[in-house]
């Protein structure tokens, strides 16, 4: 396993939508355990492969010690009801964002082995999954602020860079 390095935040990669992965994948679970690896190093919820340049609908988490890999992940059903979720990104240092996230959703699902599975989460396991499905399409939280929020995080990045 290895501990992979994050792309810094103003990589184009983290705007871009990732490729669907067929499935079985070659390197899969090389790719599925350095995310593990990496994302417990950061001691985070959530890791998608994009962020560490891995550009594959990828991505694992690890919620009130449930750990949950999404595999070309796709919500298919979501709640009326919204919840307010303050959020931080491993992909946007320094930021947190408080965003208006689906309350419950079910999600379709790739097994590893083949096959899927339909699952529904709720809570913190839903508002991780969202923020994970946004990356895989590209979607920093950055993203989803108000247009001033976001102009003064852009002079925030490019004092990044
Ligand atoms: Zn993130």
């Amino acid at each position: 396993m290895t501990i992979r390095k994050l792309l810094p935040p103003n990589d184009t990669a983290l705007m871009t939508e990732a490729d669907t992965m067929g499935v079985p994948l070659l390197f899969m679970d090389q790719h599925i355990s350095d995310l593990y690896e990496t994302l417990y190093f950061n001691n985070a919820l959530g890791l998608a492969a994009p962020q560490v340049g891995i550009l594959q609908k990828l991505a694992v988490m690890d919620v009130d010690d449930t750990k949950l890999t999404l595999i070309n992940p796709e919500i298919i059903e979501a709640s009326e009801e919204m919840v307010e979720s303050k959020e931080g990104c491993l992909s946007c240092p320094g930021i947190e964002v408080t965003l208006s996230r689906h309350k419950e959703i079910t999600i379709k699902n790739y097994r590893k082995e083949g096959g899927e599975d339909t699952i529904t989460l709720t809570g913190q396991a839903a508002i991780t999954a969202q923020h994970e499905i946004d990356h895989l399409n590209g979607i920093l939280i950055t993203y989803r602020l108000s247009s001033l929020k976001k102009h003064r995080y852009k002079r925030q990045v490019k004092r990044w860079g």
